[in-house]
């Protein structure tokens, strides 16, 4: 075995969908160049920091989600989608906006 070989106690654990939100929330969509040069225009508010924010507004209780416009906003995914592959942390901050949906939604419960 190589002194370099790694444990299974060694493998990360996945971040929460939280902690993934908080960094993209303040990250300055390092990103964006994953944004094709010939699509139409990419929107401020879609990009996946701002849809990082909203959701952990939804989260914290700052917005409602359903009055305040939130649940639409949040279903803008495109730019997050095509961001994917370029996030400069590889994180998963599409699956981080779905488990944000769905705590919320148990929340209102
Ligand atoms: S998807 Fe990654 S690179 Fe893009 S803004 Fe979020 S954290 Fe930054």
């Amino acid at each position: 075995m190589s002194a370099h070989a790694t444990s299974p106690t060694s493998t990360p654990t996945p971040l929460d969908s939280r902690t993934v939100l908080r960094e993209c929330a303040f990250c300055p969509n390092t990103c964006r160049p994953a944004w094709p040069a010939d699509a139409a225009p990419q929107l401020e508010s879609q990009t996946p920091s701002a849809l990082a924010l909203i959701a952990l507004a939804v989260l914290d209780g700052r917005l409602d989600p359903a009055r305040s416009g939130a649940l639409a906003a949040l279903q803008r995914r495109d730019a997050v989608r095509a961001s994917q592959a370029r996030c400069t942390f590889g994180h998963d901050v599409d699956a981080a906006l779905d488990a944000a949906l769905a705590t919320s939604a148990e929340t209102r419960r």
